[in-house]
């Protein structure tokens, strides 16, 4: 059964981290007056603002982790031969260890991984059930000529289901679709660990088994997106019964040894400021993506990273899989998210591993949204305290390709995601004080109008105006 909550994290005395702080980066402070005209200046996009003006930078997880002293140590070992760096098979013996697949092809990020898999796999008129999208798997699945199908549980579209593996696949949502199309137009299952559009949400090793049942009766292949699979395996170690004992390496493993392939971006889970990698246990995949890679990325052992970038990742995936690392990560974000929920703040539920997810639709009930209400809270933020966080609703979902009309998606949330081992508790404390002012304030906030859209991705520049 579920054990409470309040244990989960904090098994000693608290979640202290397992490190101590060797060098520091010095933060300008701004006032109010100065973040107003860097927030006008940006469209009231926090992407398009610039980073000297943050205080507190909670836009992303990715690529924003702290290095350790062992993996400078590493970027120093960085062996930058075009053809068979030493990185590159330190790295590949690190991941056949610690992931368990057969092959490995590096890519510069996650997209890139995306990218090959996609154009492998995906043929056009395909079906591709996912776990909840991810804006660029998605883009890369269309691009392919696939269509996206989301097949995740309804709870994970609820922000305050309690329900603790808001990841998992609906196996009767998958059955339609394959009913539908036939499998044969289902070139595999998207699975990502601790969904991150849901809020960081894990599936549980017991869905993954129907599935994996499923899929094999089916001849369908299940392509894991490992980003954040480390922090999924930490909670199934914390929530799901009989994975108590067993260590965050182990059920890693276990999940991986399921699937027939992942992609990964580095730059979460891997503690690393750049990297990514394809991996498959088929031959023929294989062969297909280290040719391709040669044509996007670079030569198949480098794959668009420096050879120090692999040293210092091969050394990120040891770290990360450590307990005393994912204790302190996840109790980090636990802590934030306890403070926001004593403020009476509305946030999803239960909190996920990276990221505490603002409910903007309960926060500013008052703005449509078509008036974009998480767009204009994280402006908020930004003007309260220079705290810098991201839109996950209307504007990220996009536009549907076929009727042009916004997604309109269930969940219109700010994200305030954390970076690995880079702030303290006091960041945190702070965190939680702009919040609530901002909440204390919340009747005079308005919503906003798009007044440039890009084509593409039109989250990271559209531009915005305050409705008068
Ligand atoms: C970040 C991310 C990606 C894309 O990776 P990049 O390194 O940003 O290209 C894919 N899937 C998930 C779940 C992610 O969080």
């Amino acid at each position: 059964m579920l054990r409470p909550m309040k244990e989960t994290t904090a098994k000693k005395r608290t979640w202290a981290e397992p490190y101590k702080i060797k060098m520091v980066e010095l933060l300008r402070m701004t006032t109010r007056e100065e973040r107003l005209e860097a927030i006008r200046g940006a469209g009231y996009n926090t992407f398009l603002t610039r980073s000297r003006d943050v205080y507190i930078d909670l836009l992303t997880d990715s690529g924003t982790s702290a290095m350790s002293d062992r993996q400078w140590a590493g970027m120093m070992l960085g062996d930058e031969a075009y053809s068979g760096s030493e990185n590159f098979y330190n790295l590949e013996s690190v991941v056949q260890e610690y992931y368990g697949y057969k092959y490995l092809v590096p890519t510069h990020q996650g997209r890139g991984a995306e990218h090959l898999m996609s154009q492998i796999l995906i043929k056009d008129g395909d079906h591709v059930p996912g776990n909840m999208y991810f804006t660029t798997t998605r883009l890369h699945q269309e691009l392919a000529g696939g269509k996206f199908v989301d097949v995740i549980v309804d709870e994970a579209h609820d922000s305050a289901s309690h329900f603790p593996f808001k990841g998992n696949v609906d196996l009767a949502k998958l059955d339609a679709l394959v009913q539908e199309v036939g499998a044969d137009r289902v070139p595999y299952l998207s699975l990502e660990g601790n969904v991150n559009m849901a809020g960081g949400q894990p599936f549980s090793m017991a869905n993954l088994r129907e599935l994996r049942a499923y899929c094999d009766k089916h001849g369908i292949p299940i392509m894991l997106d490992a980003t954040r699979t480390i922090e999924n395996a930490w909670f199934i170690r914390e929530r799901e019964e009989g994975y108590a004992d067993k260590s965050v390496r182990e059920i890693l493993r276990e999940i991986c040894d399921m699937t027939d392939g992942c992609t990964m971006s580095a730059k979460k889970d891997a503690l690393v400021n750049i990297g990514g990698f394809f991996c498959c246990n088929d031959d023929d995949v294989f062969r297909k993506a280290q040719n391709l890679v040669v044509v996007y990325e670079g030569l198949h052992t480098y794959g668009g990273l420096a050879g120090r970038d692999m040293e210092a990742m091969a050394q990120g995936i040891r770290e990360a899989t450590t307990e005393e690392h994912m204790a302190a990560r996840v109790g980090q974000v636990y802590y934030l998210g306890r403070k926001l929920e004593d403020a009476g703040i509305p946030i999803v539920e239960p909190i996920g591993s990276h990221a505490i997810f603002i409910d903007a639709r309960r926060f500013l009930p008052h703005i449509d949204q078509d008036d974009y209400p998480a767009q204009a809270l994280a402006a908020e933020f930004f003007i309260e305290a220079g705290i810098r966080t991201m839109e996950r609703g209307n504007v990220s979902a996009g536009r549907d390709p076929v009727t042009g009309e916004n997604r309109h998606p269930k969940l219109e949330l700010v994200r305030l995601t954390i970076p690995r081992r880079v702030y303290t508790q006091a960041h945190m404390d702070v965190v939680a004080e702009a919040v609530a002012d901002v909440y204390a304030r919340r009747d005079e906030i308005r919503g906003l109008k798009m007044v440039y859209e890009p084509e593409y991705l039109r989250f990271f520049q559209a531009r915005f105006e305050p409705l008068s």
